[in-house]
């Protein structure tokens, strides 16, 4: 047995109900295996088996009351994955999902995810299975409040520093910080994606989805190609979708689709600045659904559907995809369609949107296909230069925060193709994010001796 066969057969027998986990850690040893030939220090130091295993896992109850004075519990979650090249960082998602198996693939993703960021940032996650959806903002402030009357003595601004994620945004960013500064008396960079009247950054809530675009663009310019006159699919309509139709459509690209949890909307004519207007309006502001976005322009709207299986069977066309809702949401009978009505470009916003069977598909048929945690890294590196600009006290007009970010898309892009090239896999992407993230990670580890 090879030690990557070895470490994914210890992680399906002992998290064995961790589904979403064994797939990641699958996926990242099969690219990181090819290094052990020329880092035997990796293996003799026991690399492989410390970096699937967290350094901590926070599990707590989380009580709450409603509006009717009812009394709920959640569970709370904190997952601090690895901490060898800077503090923990990663977001926190609220959604009844949430479990101690999907915190723990976001976190050990996120090891990656962050040191190809080239900053320094450990990997971490958090979250719960609280609904903010149908809550009111009273109930969502109380619920953040008991999270964090328990998650504040975990954090810290050199400790490990969260962020938002699925179902948290800037109110509930905004409850947890308010929770955090009055039990602990300070005012520190503690959370990332905060307003700007309190020490947030310019481009924050932009930075994945545009880094996301800005990431397909290299891949493009590979071919020799750009993004003008393209047509493009995406999914979700929350943060990271929003903001990569804003980018995409300032490239001059037709973007004929957005989805939720509960249906799909396919516009052929594609959205414009108006369109996107009326959306982020509809979901950020009056709380509600593509439904009632699709109602308002009088647009095809197919209920209860998810939008890969619609794409397929009404055999949509377009030349690239930005799946940006959540993991799993793509399966290889749609990436076959996908690809089969001309999509040559996937880049990924949300996190393992893609499954083992697609990902095959999209690299079967060649296609420019970016791992979300490449692809998707732009919102994680904003945070770090959002902590850079509160410790330093000050703040970068959006044109600075725009070009760094652009310029990290740039580096990663590039890191991943020659961390792939050197390891014999040119142009594979998963490798080479795999590859590059892990080398970094791993070399300080091996620093550090085994502790
Ligand atoms: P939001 O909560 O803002 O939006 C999530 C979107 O995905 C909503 O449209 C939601 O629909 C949809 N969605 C969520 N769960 C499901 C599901 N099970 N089935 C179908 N649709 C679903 O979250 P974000 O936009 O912030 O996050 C989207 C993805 O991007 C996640 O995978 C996240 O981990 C990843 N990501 C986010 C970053 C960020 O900076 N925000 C950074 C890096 C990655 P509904 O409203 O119906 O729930």
């Amino acid at each position: 047995m090879s030690v990557a066969e070895e470490i994914i057969a210890k992680v399906k027998e002992k998290d064995a109900h961790e589904a979403e986990f064994i797939q990641a850690v699958s996926e990242v040893m099969e690219s990181i295996s090819v290094t052990v030939s020329r880092h035997p220090e990796f293996v003799k130091d026991g690399v492989f088996e410390r970096i699937v295993e967290p350094n901590r896992v926070i599990m707590f109850k989380v009580p709450w009351i409603d509006d009717n004075g009812t009394v709920h519990v959640n569970r709370g979650f904190r997952v601090q994955f690895n901490n060898a090249i800077g503090p923990y960082k990663g977001g926190l998602r609220f959604h009844p999902s949430v479990n101690l198996g999907i915190i723990k693939f976001l976190g050990f993703e996120q090891i990656f995810k962050n040191a190809l960021t080239t900053l320094p940032l450990g990997g971490g996650k958090g979250g719960s299975d609280f609904d903010p959806k149908g809550k009111s903002d009273r109930e969502v402030m109380r619920f953040c409040q008991s999270f964090m009357m328990e998650l504040y003595r975990h954090i810290g601004a050199d400790i490990d520093v969260p962020a938002g994620d699925i179902g948290v945004g800037s109110r509930e960013i905004g409850y947890l910080y308010g929770a955090y500064k009055k039990l602990k008396n300070e005012h520190t960079g503690v959370l990332t994606g905060k307003d700007l009247e309190y020490g947030g950054s310019l481009i924050r809530p932009q930075a994945t989805g545009f880094g996301s675009v800005y990431f397909a663009a290299e891949m493009l310019a590979t071919r020799g190609e750009s993004f003008d006159g393209k047509t493009a699919v995406v999914s979700g309509s929350g943060n990271v979708a929003q903001f990569t139709i804003q980018k995409l459509l300032q490239l001059g690209v037709r973007v004929i689709s957005v989805s939720d949890s509960n249906g799909t909307v396919i516009d052929e004519k594609g959205f414009d600045k108006d369109k996107l207007d009326l959306l982020m309006d509809i979901k950020n502001n009056k709380r509600g659904r593509v439904k009632d976005y699709a109602a308002a322009l009088n647009l095809p709207y197919f209920d209860g559907k998810g939008i890969w299986d619609v794409i397929r069977e009404q055999g949509v066309k377009c030349d690239a995809a930005f799946p940006s809702a959540t993991q799993n949401e793509l399966d290889g009978e749609n990436a076959q369609a996908l690809v089969k009505n001309g999509c040559y470009c996937i880049s990924e916003g949300a996190n393992m949107p893609s499954t083992p069977e697609a990902v095959a598909v999209f690299h079967e048929n060649n296609v420019l296909y970016a791992p979300g945690k490449a692809s998707n890294a732009g919102g994680v590196a904003t945070s770090g230069l959002e902590m850079s600009q509160n410790s330093l006290r000050m703040s970068w007009d959006s044109e600075e925060v725009d070009r760094r970010l652009h310029n990290i898309m740039r580096s990663i892009h590039k890191n991943c193709l020659s961390a792939a090239e050197a390891y014999g896999k040119a142009g594979n992407y998963v490798d080479g994010a795999n590859i590059a993230g892990f080398l970094k990670v791993a070399k300080a580890m091996v620093s550090y001796g085994v502790i």
